[in-house]
């Protein structure tokens, strides 16, 4: 089954090898497209942890026509669907597409990393709509026992990953942004963390930023 589902500017192709698009993402996506703008280095280097469709990849490389783009996916599947989004828009050329866990495949060094990771807890991911669970890969959804598993791990990694400045970018569930920013404060501590609201006013962003010394 493939469908197509909007996502900021572009028309995703999706099936069941990945995560369908939500619009909470776009939050992710806006403040990333911010953040890069005001830099004024040499050219951005952006990676997407665990892309999927190829959502954010794409429409990072679609309006940064200067950065050099990585999305990388631990699933072979979704790594085709994102190739042919990115085909489909022209930007195929420019995001090379890495099968693997997390960053563990990539030394960086990230002016940009962002993430949608999956971050529902094991115990209510058999709660979640019947037709997520139906159509979406639990690859794409499972965050562990604490939803955080991958999160965490990612954090981690950024410490000798992320660029000063630079800006790591997580989507979260609201009712872990405490434990994320005790996780970034301790993987990251000199990083500034913030917090993003929703449409709904839930804090589903999470900006931890290296800024450069003056
Ligand atoms: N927000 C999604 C859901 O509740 C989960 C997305 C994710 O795990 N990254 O279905």
């Amino acid at each position: 089954l493939v469908g197509h589902r909007a996502f900021y500017d572009v028309d995703l192709m999706v099936d069941a090898r990945v995560l369908i698009p939500r619009p909470e993402t776009e939050h992710l996506v806006e403040s990333a497209l911010a953040w890069a703008r005001a830099q004024h280095g040499p050219v951005l280097r952006i990676v997407d942890v665990g892309t999927g469709s190829g959502a954010i990849a794409l429409v990072l490389a679609r309006h940064l026509a200067q950065a050099s783009v990585w999305a990388v996916d631990r699933s072979a599947g979704a790594l085709e669907v994102a190739r042919a989004n990115l085909e489909r828009y022209g930007v195929a050329s420019r995001v090379s597409l890495v099968q693997s866990d997390l960053l563990s495949e990539l030394t960086g060094p990230f002016d940009l990393i962002a993430a949608n990771l999956p971050y529902v807890t094991s115990i209510e991911l058999p709660t979640l709509a019947a037709d997520v669970l139906v159509y979406e890969p639990q690859l794409a959804l499972d965050g562990g026992p604490d939803g955080l598993s991958l999160i965490e791990r990612l954090v981690f990694q950024a410490r000798d990953r992320l660029a000063c400045p630079g800006l790591l970018q997580l989507e979260i569930d609201p009712r872990q942004a405490k434990r994320v920013r005790e996780l970034a404060a301790a993987a990251l501590p000199d990083a500034e963390t913030r917090t993003l609201c929703d449409y709904a006013g839930w804090e589903r962003v999470v900006r931890i930023e290296r800024r450069a010394r003056t």
